[in-house]
């Protein structure tokens, strides 16, 4: 098995590039559908949905366009439960149909606080799209309507998803290694 090393810590390969850009343009695709004759704006979460964003948007064959925001709740391995807001939106998204797209739904605190924040500013629709979703560690209740893959309650780099701002460039998802 091809482990790496980040920082202090080993992991293990978990889901392949080949997995993943499977699951991505299936999601890409059924936006597309599900947003035929509109025009959607994408907003991704920075820093981890980066790559997702990137290579989502390549499958989303209808006009759209595409921004970012930066909210975070998560200090090393752990979530903080504690959403901090540091960039904040410039674009005027009233009567826009909006798809907010994040890397990974842990405890879902950071996609209801900002759900709740984005709700506010009237968009005529708003869904999540979330490449990884951790339904075990779930502490609210969200509607994701576009997500990849079911993951047990594992630490996860690569792909976009980083430990302490490095594993990012990676381009399989790895996960801690089992003891
Ligand atoms: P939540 O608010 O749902 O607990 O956390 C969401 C954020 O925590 C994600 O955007 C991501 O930045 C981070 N996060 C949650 N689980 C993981 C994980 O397994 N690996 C990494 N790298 N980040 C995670």
């Amino acid at each position: 098995m091809n482990y790496i090393t980040v920082h202090d810590k080993t992991f293990q390969p978990f889901i392949y590039e080949a997995e993943i850009q499977i699951a991505v343009s299936k999601i890409g695709e059924r936006i597309a559908q599900d947003y035929a004759g509109k025009h959607p704006l994408f907003i991704g979460v920075l820093n981890g949905a980066f790559m997702f964003c990137s290579d989502l948007l390549k499958s989303v064959d209808v006009p759209c366009e595409v921004t970012f925001v930066r909210l975070s709740s998560y200090d090393g391995i752990t979530s903080t439960g504690e959403v901090r807001s540091i960039v904040s939106l410039q674009e005027d998204i009233e009567g826009r149909d909006v798809i907010l797209v994040e890397d990974i739904v842990d405890t879902g605190l950071t996609m209801q606080k900002a759900m709740a924040s984005l709700s506010e500013l009237k968009p005529s629709s708003l869904e999540i799209a979330s490449l990884l979703v951790k339904p075990d560690c779930l502490q609210c209740e969200l509607d994701i309507k576009y997500k990849g893959f079911e993951i047990p309650e594992k630490f996860v780099v690569g792909y976009g998803l980083d430990y302490d701002g490095l594993g990012r460039n990676f381009k399989d998802i790895y996960q801690l290694k089992q003891e």
